[in-house]
């Protein structure tokens, strides 16, 4: 694997990366394609294991037809991309991807990469959100699709973006008992922005519907309010918010699902060179890259939710357009005219989306007031005083506060709790959140056994003796 010569490498399976490996097929080129997951899809068209036969309709939905046409995309490649499924890329660095695959540790040599990374849930802690019963909605979605199990009974969903009303909706569909969804955002914040969602088209249909159809079952709907705490004593028994006139509820539940829509997956970006600059919309640092994902330097192409969220159809989109500007760049002729198309269909989404975002914002606010005992970084359990405790610190910096408190140190590498440290410094200093930072990217990007990484010191201390 680390003799051959370096090439094309895309990480990431999910819509983007297969639409920009099938464009990369299509002109002749050869490229790896590796994802962490067993099978393709990303987390969208996300396959169950093998041998499940739940089918297409009943898994995605309105979204069947588009999940097999991404499915058989990448099954008609066949032995045209080297394809490498259960493959985690946890750092690069100086054109190397170090993996961990089926056969162990390997690098990955490549002179371009296309990160194709997607996105993950974006989580803002509350009181007791660390109980068992309380998994993200992407986590009660992936237990749905990939399992065929519900979280609880009943379950909440709570928080907001157009997953909260997918998911409690696929629950509903799929026979689970919902006991109520609980949206942060007020019901009216959408009449600004109607022409923005206008651009949606059947994506906006479709968000519209599942909230009638989850009101016509018989599901209660809450908008405008605010989380107060997961309640039980060892697990999960109800949860408490305050409805929109500011009077405390509580509701029964075993399973509660949680998230403000998602957040880039960039650790890679980062690792790879690029730069990263604050999107004040997103409340997040992103890779910069041009409109067709080129990154500002070196051989780096940006492709999906890990470019900034956009969705499913967008990245698509910017998947094909990631690849054409690589061909491009290496002087291997493209059609402009379709390049122009995608270009113009992407820009439309980019409306939808923008709209959407002031639609259902992430309530970031209320992480800069959460009490000072709520767990924050669950890994390291550091809590919201603990953090606030670095507003003496100098440089006021994150990674400061990190190096101080051990926040964003565990297993999730601050990808979870990273945001909500950031808002809670930023409220204890007085300033702006862009100005505490961003917890850099490390290596490993996702958890790795002190086996794995033990391998691969050992592999690099063997090959720089050998030069
Ligand atoms: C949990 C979750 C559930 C979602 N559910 C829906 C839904 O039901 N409907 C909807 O419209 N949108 C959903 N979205 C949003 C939607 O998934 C995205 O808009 C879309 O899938 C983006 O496609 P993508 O190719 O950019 O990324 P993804 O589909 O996320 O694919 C990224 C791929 O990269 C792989 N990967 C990431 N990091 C590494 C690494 N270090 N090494 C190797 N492989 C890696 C992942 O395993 C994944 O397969 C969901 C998002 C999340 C996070």
């Amino acid at each position: 694997m680390s003799g051959e010569a370096p090439g094309i490498l895309i990480v990431g399976a999910g819509p983007a990366g297969t639409r920009a490996a099938e464009t990369l097929v299509a002109h002749g080129m050869a490229a790896i394609l590796v994802d962490e997951g067993q099978r393709s899809g990303g987390q969208i068209y996300r396959q169950p294991p093998q041998g499940f036969t739940r089918p297409a309709e009943a898994l995605y939905g309105f979204e069947a037809r588009k999940a097999r046409s991404v499915h058989a995309a990448l099954a008609s490649l066949g032995e045209a991309l080297d394809y490498r499924p259960g493959t985690l890329v946890w750092n690069i660095e100086k054109g190397i991807a170090h993996t961990l695959g089926p056969d162990g540790v390997g690098r990955i040599a490549f002179d371009s990469i296309v990160l194709a990374t997607g996105a993950m849930d974006r989580v803002i802690p509350f009181p007791g959100w660390t109980l068992p019963g309380v998994f993200t909605m992407g986590g009660a979605q992936v237990a749905l699709k990939a399992q065929g199990c519900a979280i609880g009974e009943p379950v909440v969903f709570m928080g907001t973006g157009p997953l909260l009303y997918l998911v409690a909706y696929q629950y509903v569909h799929a026979g689970a008992r919902v006991a109520a969804v609980l949206d942060t955002s007020r019901a009216g914040a959408a009449i600004p922005v109607l022409p923005g969602l206008l651009w949606g088209g059947r994506t906006f249909a479709k968000g519209l519907w599942y909230m009638t159809w989850l009101r016509a079952a018989g599901i209660p709907v809450r908008a405008g309010i605010t989380p107060v705490a997961a309640d039980g004593e060892r697990a999960l028994e109800a949860v408490l918010y305050r409805d929109r006139r500011g009077r405390e509820r509580r509701i029964a539940c075993t399973g509660l699902g949680i998230g403000y829509s998602v957040k880039s997956e960039v650790q890679l970006a980062e690792l790879a060179g690029c730069e990263m600059a604050f999107d004040p919309l997103a409340q997040q640092w992103l890779p910069e890259a041009d409109e067709d994902g080129r990154a500002l330097k070196g051989s780096i192409y940006l492709a999906g939710d890990g470019a900034g969220v956009a969705g499913a159809d967008a990245a698509e989109l910017r998947g094909r357009l990631a690849a054409l500007a690589l061909l491009a760049d290496r002087g291997i002729a493209i059609d402009r005219a379709l390049q122009a198309r995608l270009r113009g269909r992407l820009r439309r989404i980019m409306r939808f989306r923008n709209a959407l975002e002031r639609a259902l914002p992430a309530p970031f606010h209320l992480a800069r007031t959460l009490p000072d005992e709520t767990v924050i970084c669950r890994c390291e359990a550091i809590t919201a005083g603990d953090i606030r405790q670095g507003r003496a610190l100098e440089p006021a910096e994150l990674n400061r506060a990190k190096a101080f408190t051990r926040v964003g140190m565990g297993r999730c590498q601050g990808r979870v709790c990273g945001p909500a440290a950031a808002q809670i410094l930023a409220a204890a200093r007085g300033c702006d959140v862009a100005e505490v930072g961003r917890l850099r990217g490390q290596a490993p990007v996702k958890p790795l056994s002190i086996r794995a990484g033990a391998a691969a010191a050992v592999e690099d201390r063997a090959r720089a003796a050998s030069i």
